[in-house]
C-alpha cells in the first residue's frame, strides 16, 4: 500500500485523501508493533513537495526498564509532513523525508519505525512506582520481596568490613 504520486501531481494543489494500512517489524529490542499501523488523512502536491496530514494508529509494546514486563503504549497522533524530491540537493540530511522523482508511490513504510519510536518514551515503566528486578536473584520485588536484602545485612563479609569501619 503506498501513496499514488501520479495522481497527487494530476491533482495539483489539491487534496488526495490518504487511507492505508502498513504492517512494521522493529528491532525487537527497542520495541514491538502490536497489529496494524493505519494511516489516514490527506496528501497535497504542491511544486516539488508532497504534504501529508495524517492521522496514525498504532500499538506499540515495549518492556519495562526496571522490570521487563510488558509495557502496551496505544498511539494515536497527527503528523505533518513534508517530503521533497532526492534531486533537490536534500541527500546530506538523513533524516529528511524525500521521495525519487522516478518513484510512482510514495510509501511511509521506511518513515514509520522512526516516527513511533518518536512517541515512545525511552525508558518506559509498567508503572511509576515500579520496584524492579532484585539485582542478587532476579526477583521481580513487585509481586513481593525475596530476602535478599535481609540476607545482604546478614553478610558475613559485611560485618567484618563493618568492625574494620569502626
Ligand atoms: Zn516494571
Ligand atoms: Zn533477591
Amino acid at each position: 500500500m503506498a501513496i499514488n504520486i501520479k495522481k497527487l501531481r494530476e491533482m495539483e494543489g489539491k487534496a488526495v485523501a490518504v487511507d492505508e494500512i502498513y504492517h512494521v517489524a522493529a528491532p525487537e529490542q527497542l520495541f514491538v508493533v502490536r497489529g496494524d499501523v493505519w494511516v489516514q488523512g490527506q496528501a497535497v502536491h504542491r511544486k516539488r513537495s508532497i504534504f501529508l496530514d495524517v492521522r496514525i494508529r498504532a500499538t506499540a509494546v515495549q518492556q519495562c526498564s526496571r522490570c521487563l514486563a510488558d509495557v502496551v503504549s496505544p498511539l494515536d497522533w497527527e503528523e505533518h509532513l513534508e517530503f521533497q524530491p532526492e534531486e533537490d540537493g536534500n541527500l546530506l540530511e538523513r533524516e529528511a523525508f524525500t521521495y525519487s522523482l522516478e518513484d510512482t508511490e510514495l510509501s511511509l513504510q521506511p518513515y514509520l519505525v522512526g516516527l513511533i519510536s518518536g512517541m515512545l518514551d525511552p525508558k518506559p515503566l509498567c508503572r511509576p512506582d515500579c520496584k524492579g528486578l532484585c539485582p542478587v536473584c532476579g526477583h521481580d520485588r513487585n509481586v513481593g520481596e525475596c530476602g535478599c536484602a535481609q540476607n545482604h545485612r546478614g553478610d558475613p563479609r559485611l560485618q567484618i568490613l563493618k568492625e574494620l569501619l569502626t
